[in-house]
């Protein structure tokens, strides 16, 4: 996977200073990179009796929605608050300084339907928490969660798993 931890950049104090900011769109634009890892991510849960990707805004989005063509299944997004037109149902969380929401539209996902989570990265986790508490609270079972990036130093990953769900990324880095 270092061919594909390569194409991903690294822009350092963004968006403030301190922080690495692990940018993807260069594994996007690259086509080999972005085709082997969709490849690879579909692959993975071709067998896993998936009925819908659920993606987080925004870059969760381009990643679920290829993942989810690729597995012909359904695409459910989870966005930040107050964009979706629909009835929505929500779930706060915690940022460094102050809250952010994320919101699915009602009936997005039906009970008993078998969910895989995909974002581009997962860092302290506390997105995916949240998005897990809204897919879990609509009846959904969450086959993984599911990122190109995990950052373990952050022990996102480590959270998500305390709370019972496999955690799945194609590479890390150090650091955050
Ligand atoms: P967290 O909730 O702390 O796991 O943060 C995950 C969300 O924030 C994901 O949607 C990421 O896109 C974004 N994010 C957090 N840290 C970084 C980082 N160092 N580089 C790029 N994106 C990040």
């Amino acid at each position: 996977m270092e061919d594909l931890r390569a194409l991903i950049r690294t822009i350092p104090d963004f968006p403030k200073p301190g922080i690495l900011f692990r940018d993807v769109t260069t594994l996007l634009g690259h086509k080999a990179g972005f085709h082997k890892a969709m490849s690879l991510l579909i692959a993975r849960y071709k067998g896993a009796r998936v009925d819908k990707v659920a993606g987080i805004e925004a870059r969760g989005f381009i990643l679920g929605a290829a993942i989810a063509y690729g597995l012909g299944v359904g695409f459910v997004p989870l966005r930040k608050k107050g964009k979706l037109p629909g009835e929505a149902v929500g779930e706060d969380y915690a940022l460094e300084y102050g809250t952010d929401r994320i919101e699915m539209h009602v009936g997005a996902v039906e009970h008993g339907e078998r969910v895989l989570l995909v974002d581009d990265l997962i860092a302290t986790g506390g997105t995916a928490e949240a998005a897990i508490k809204l897919l879990t609270a609509a009846g959904a079972a969450i086959v993984e969660t599911c990122f190109l990036v995990d950052l373990p130093e952050l022990k996102g990953a480590e959270r998500i798993k305390k709370l019972g769900h496999n955690v799945f990324a194609l590479v890390e880095f150090e650091g955050h």
